[in-house]
């Protein structure tokens, strides 16, 4: 087996959003690097995940070069409905905050990194195999993999990003002793369907029902992306197409709601849970994105999350290859504290519009009471407004 050695100033573990705007990042401020994933970019690309981009997320990615297309091709959205107890209350982002967010979907963020770094002359290799890092506290961190001939290639570089997603490998290399995990599993999932049809409103209707919780959302003008709460065991092959929309219609209709129906294209159950891993940073190996933590969708934080952490990470690895020592652990610490902040924010949204399983009429009625405090005050409005759009960084 051929073996090919190269080097470089920063190894990237994973090419989803957060290693491709890294390297992207970077090579704006004049360093190298090598990102490898092990999924092709069809795969990623067809990989339908998340589809609201906070303001800053949108001001990254035109900013810096990566996309004009998320203004015009993104929708924006000024607000989102919350639905319970019969009816819609409409939290205007616009009035409570001054912000919108985007409805853009993953994908094509993912397409627009991808170009970036063809029309840069970026390296990046998908595709690859046997993936391992090695020496992360020596001066010569390294990146080894597998090309899609069966080529080895070994990377040694001054600097490693584990941003290889939920499953990351990279988080395991922090020895035991060292490392934090914090978990919370939640007794529910989300059963996902893209369908074929007009949009049923023009932003995202959260709707709060007995039955349990629904997210409706868009896509496109003839594509749309709906849930329901479910079961985390769930067989999707039980689900016709007409059950699943007497269910959806059901949920949103206590509420007042009706949808547009449509030939449903996609059906999928995504179980979710809360999860960080502290620090983000060992010896000469960071993590970034969901590799370092990752939050149920409701709260629309995960990516969001994934292109902050590395907007910071590039200005400290710039600040690190430069000589200044404590950069590494400054990354840590002003990552975290946005995390943190998205994992309340996902866990609130999450726990106030679901219905656990073994809930009385009591935390029902409960949740009603919070929802209407909610909608009812300034304050409480404006809270969910700040959180939605996205902190200042
Ligand atoms: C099904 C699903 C639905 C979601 N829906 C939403 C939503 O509605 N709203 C929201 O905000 N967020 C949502 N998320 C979360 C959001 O998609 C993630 O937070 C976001 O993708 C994080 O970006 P990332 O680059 O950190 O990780 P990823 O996008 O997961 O990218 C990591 C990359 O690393 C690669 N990789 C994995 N292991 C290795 C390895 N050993 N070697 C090399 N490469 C590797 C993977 O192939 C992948 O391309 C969803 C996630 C999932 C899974």
């Amino acid at each position: 087996m051929t073996r090919t050695t190269a080097t470089t100033d920063v190894a990237i573990v994973g090419a989803g959003p957060a290693g491709l705007m890294l390297a992207h990042l970077l090579q704006r401020a004049g360093i190298d690097s090598v990102a490898i994933d092990i999924r092709s970019r069809e795969e990623i690309e067809n990989t339908h995940r998340a589809g609201i981009l906070e303001q800053d997320s949108v001001r990254l990615l035109v900013e810096s070069g990566v996309s004009d297309r998320v203004l015009c091709d993104g929708y924006r959205h000024a607000g989102i409905d919350l639905a319970f107890g019969g009816g819609g209350h409409r939290i205007d982002f616009e009035a409570l905050v001054g912000a919108s967010v985007q409805l853009y979907p993953q994908t094509d963020v993912f397409v627009d990194l991808a170009d970036a770094r063809a029309r840069d002359g970026g390296d990046v290799r998908f595709g690859v195999g046997e993936v391992s890092v090695a020496d992360i506290t020596g001066d010569r961190p390294r990146m080894r993999f597998t090309d899609a001939d069966g080529v080895r290639h070994e990377v040694a570089a001054r600097i490693l990003v584990g941003s290889d997603g939920s499953r990351s490998i990279c988080r395991h290399e922090f020895p035991e002793s060292l490392r934090r995990q914090f978990f919370r599993e939640y007794p529910f999932a989300w059963f996902g369907i893209l369908c074929e049809a007009p949009p049923s409103s023009e932003e995202l209707i959260y709707s709060h029902s007995e039955r349990g919780f629904a997210l409706i959302s868009q896509r496109t003008e003839t594509l749309q992306r709906m849930y329901f709460q479910c079961d985390p065991a769930e067989d999707v092959a039980a689900w016709s197409d007409d059950r699943v929309w007497e269910e959806l219609q059901a949920r949103v209709g206590a509420n007042g709601y009706v949808l547009e129906e449509g030939p449903i294209t996609s059906k999928v159950v995504l179980p979710f849970r809360s999860f960080v891993q502290e620090p983000m940073r060992h010896g000469n190996l960071v993590l970034a994105g969901d590799a370092a933590h990752t939050v149920p969708p409701t709260g629309a934080k995960g990516l969001n999350l994934a292109l902050a952490d590395v907007r910071v990470l590039a200005e400290e690895l710039e600040l690190h290859l430069r000589g200044d020592e404590g950069a590494l652990d400054r990354y840590a610490e002003r990552a975290l504290q946005r995390v943190w902040k998205a994992q309340h924010f996902s866990y609130w949204m999450t726990t106030m519009l679901h219905r656990l399983p073994e809930a009385s009429d009591f935390d029902v009625r409960r949740q009603v009471g919070e929802l209407t405090s909610l909608v009812t005050s300034t304050a409480g409005s404006t809270y969910l407004a700040e959180g939605y759009t996205g902190w200042p960084s």
